[in-house]
């Protein structure tokens, strides 16, 4: 049994770490990929999904929010910090 709760600190931790500032994740029911949990940046609208069963090859935690520093904030991605 995957930890969804778990899953859900650690991507808003990573998303957090970029300068995001996410709200509530809502949880999705997809087809093949079973449920998975979404959530965005309030400031910038990038999403970070939670998929407590991911494809093969794929991540659990994936998504702008986590790849990508918030624009929102000043983020700049060449010395991983906030300008403000
Ligand atoms: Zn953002």
């Amino acid at each position: 049994m995957v930890n969804m709760r778990k899953l859900r600190a650690e991507a808003r931790q990573a998303a957090t770490g970029r300068g995001h500032e996410l709200k509530k994740f809502s949880h999705l029911y997809g087809s093949a990929a079973g449920s998975y949990a979404v959530a965005s940046c309030r400031l910038c609208r990038a999403q970070v999904r939670v998929e407590p069963y991911p494809a093969h090859n794929s991540a659990s935690i994936w998504g702008e929010a986590v790849g990508l520093g918030c624009p929102g904030t000043g983020w700049n991605s060449a010395t991983m910090q906030s300008a403000g």
